[in-house]
């Protein structure tokens, strides 16, 4: 399967009043071609301001290097005009909470016909033709309702159904979803986990799918990249994750996953995420890991493929490292 999304030694600085935090410490990863790869770590690991750096949309403080190749080129090295056609257009995002995207001094017939006639060069008529059957896709329906709905009339599910069709309405070959059904009940956020799924076959886009919850991964995602601290700690597929965590980390991660089938005699997390204004030295989860050893605390170990298609950044795994 060919590489829609590749990311190369990504670093991310914030220059703060409190210091720099360094928020990505060389990220590593690929999304393939009509994959669902999930981005999976604790608050304030790094998987918004990972999205967020692919899509050029940090804040003005942040120091950025690495590449982010998308279908070969790197977005790092586009200007702000060529960006704005890749964003909506190429790459979109869905967010936890429709609301910060939607206007609520809108009806949704203003707001997606705006986004449409953006990016296809479509009729007012035809643009309405198309939000109707983006809408009905999405299964909503009633589209005529909706479109003449304000946000506040729907429910949580069905704004974020609004938020997909609009997502949708270019085609993108990549949907962002950063943490798409947090905000919603259960049987909610499984009909919108199921609903992405059925629209990635029919529209052939790739996701980058960002959750903190290890039950979502298991439900959505093919492959997954565990991040910790600005690092991504383990890349497999959603099974050999599950079956076969190495990393201590996503270890502690599946020991307080609720589903008994994925719940191992797994030593549970100790400890809180470190500052990134002062990270931990060497391997940045050595204060919390029950097997740091000397070298941990020097060297940080690299991400390398410990079986095929399983990689970790773990000394337990191999003496490598990078400084
Ligand atoms: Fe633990 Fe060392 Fe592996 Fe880090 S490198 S996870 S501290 S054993
Ligand atoms: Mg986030």
């Amino acid at each position: 399967m060919k590489n829609l999304l590749e990311i190369r030694e990504l670093y991310v600085n914030f220059r703060t009043l409190w210091g720099i935090a360094k928020v990505l410490n060389g990220v590593n990863f690929t999304i393939r071609k009509g994959e669902i790869f999930g981005l999976v770590g604790e608050t304030g690991c790094g998987k918004s301001v990972t999205a967020s750096t692919i899509l050029r949309l940090l804040p003005p403080n942040s120091e950025v290097s690495g590449e982010v190749l998308f279908k070969g080129e790197n977005l790092l090295e586009k200007s702000e005009e060529e960006m704005r056609k890749i964003r909506g257009r190429e790459i979109s995002i869905i967010f936890q909470d429709p609301m910060t995207s939607l206007n609520p001094l809108f009806k949704i017939r203003d707001q997606m016909l705006d986004i449409i006639t953006l990016h296809n060069n479509l009729s007012k008529e035809e643009a309405e033709k198309h939000a109707k059957e983006l809408l009905k896709s999405v299964g909503l329906p009633d589209p005529e309702r909706i479109l003449n709905s304000y946000p506040h009339e729907l429910s949580g599910g069905m704004r974020q159904r609004v938020m997909i069709a609009m997502a949708l309405s270019s085609n993108p070959s990549l949907l962002i979803a950063d943490e798409p059904t947090t905000a919603l009940d259960v049987t909610i956020q499984k009909q919108i986990l199921e609903l992405i799924l059925e629209l990635k076959d029919q529209y052939e886009f790739s996701v980058l799918f960002i959750t903190h919850d290890l039950g979502v991964v298991a439900e959505i995602c093919d492959r997954v990249g565990v991040m910790y601290a600005g690092n991504i700690v383990e890349i497999a597929t959603t099974e050999e994750l599950f079956e076969t965590p190495l990393h201590p980390y996503t270890q502690g991660l599946l020991s307080v996953v609720p589903d008994p089938r994925y719940r191992k005699k797994l030593e549970p997390l100790k400890g809180s995420v470190p500052s990134l204004l002062n990270p931990p030295t060497g391997c940045r989860f050595h204060p919390r890991c029950n097997y740091a050893s000397e070298i941990c605390k020097q060297k940080k170990p690299i991400l390398c493929e410990y079986s095929p298609n399983h990689f970790v950044a773990c000394h337990l795994y191999g003496g490598n490292s990078d400084d």
